[in-house]
């Protein structure tokens, strides 16, 4: 029984490190979410990884957090931040889509070149 008690006292005085257990306990568990085809609808598409996409809206570029992959939050995003494309359709936010890839192609070979010229430097 005096033992009994005794390990009750030591394993009390290292209550000091509950809180740290506690808070791995505690860490909630983080959901992903995934992109629904119908964030085009608010004029997003998503970049990052597939498992925990972020979504990007296609307008600006502008790149929210893998929480914000909600309809209210990037309807947010949308109506805020322009409000001129808030009634556009599906069909608009595709061919901005589509026009934005062709231009990152473009970029990119940009890029190229300059790259080969300040070698040439
Ligand atoms: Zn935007």
């Amino acid at each position: 029984m005096d033992k009994f008690l005794r390990r009750k006292d030591s394993s009390s005085r290292t209550d000091d490190e509950e809180p740290n257990t506690s808070v791995t306990n505690n860490l909630k568990k983080v959901v992903k979410r995934k992109y629904d085809e119908d964030c085009i609808k608010y004029g997003f598409s998503w970049c990052g990884d597939e498992t925990a996409p972020r979504p990007q809206c296609i307008i600006c570029g502008d790149q929210l957090s893998n929480e914000s992959m909600v309809p209210s939050k990037l309807k947010r995003h949308l109506y805020s931040s322009h409000p001129s494309c808030a009634n556009k359709d599906k069909q608009y936010f595709k061919r901005c889509l589509e026009q934005n890839k062709k231009q990152k192609k473009f970029m990119k070979s940009a890029v190229k070149v300059s790259e080969k010229a300040l070698e040439a430097n």
